[in-house]
């Protein structure tokens, strides 16, 4: 865009602005920053999650350990929404970014020989998306904590939303949905896969399954949320 372009869409931005003044999806406050969709007065009511919490859930066979940081309420639930179905990537950057920023001391540990791999999507849902939100929160991670981002899961089967669906049934769905699409350099032993949320872990586990026979030793899984 050119500088008079700019100029131009800057007022017409702040003209809008200034009629509709920008309001916040969570709370229906006016937000500060143009350039947010939830205010940091939705973003700190979130809950987070203490480890015991986490340790009372089931962790699927492939996963050396689950960390979860913020309780899947109706409040997640909105912003999670708003990121996946209505055009709002900045809300998966920071959402990572706030996430980076909890773990990074707890990450000092892990800077080693680990990689960040985001749970991918499958091509048909990227496009139809545009992004995919644990890319994001992936990245905005990576950049908090300094540790590297790979993407070489790929998703090779469409799965069926697995909403209503239980441990057993969610397994199945997920059975060889993952596969990798570059060979894993010999250096790297563990693996932090990033998703938005944590239900039964059944597409962590899958994706860890695959991630381990390509040579990861430990995979460790890290969900924005988890439900009660
Ligand atoms: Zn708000």
């Amino acid at each position: 865009m050119s500088i008079t372009l700019k100029f131009i869409d800057q007022i017409i931005k702040g003209g809008i602005s200034l009629i509709f003044p920008p309001i916040c999806i969570g709370c229906d406050e006016k937000l500060d920053n143009l350039n947010e969709v939830f205010c940091e007065k939705c973003w700190n009511s979130l809950i987070p999650l203490k480890q015991d919490f986490i340790d009372k859930k089931t962790i699927p066979d492939n996963l050396e350990f689950v960390l979860a940081i913020w309780l899947f309420d109706d409040l997640f639930q909105k912003i999670i929404h708003t990121l996946k179905y209505q055009m709002h990537p900045s809300i998966g950057s920071k959402m990572g970014k706030l996430i980076g920023e909890k773990l990074f001391i707890d990450f000092e540990l892990y800077k080693k020989n680990t990689v960040i791999i985001p749970i991918p999507l499958h091509p048909i849902k990227l496009r139809e998306r545009g992004y995919n939100q644990a890319e994001l929160i992936g990245k905005s991670i990576s950049i908090a904590t300094s540790i590297p981002i790979l993407d070489i899961l790929k998703r090779k089967k469409i799965t069926k939303t697995q909403t209503k669906m239980n441990r057993e049934q969610r397994m199945k769905n997920m059975e060889n949905a993952f596969d990798i699409n570059i060979t894993i350099n010999s250096n790297i032993s563990r693996a932090i896969l990033v998703d938005d949320v944590f239900t039964t872990g059944a597409t962590m586990n899958c994706a860890a399954k695959v991630l381990k026979k390509n040579g990861i030793k430990e995979v460790i899984g890290l969900a924005a949320a988890m439900p009660e």
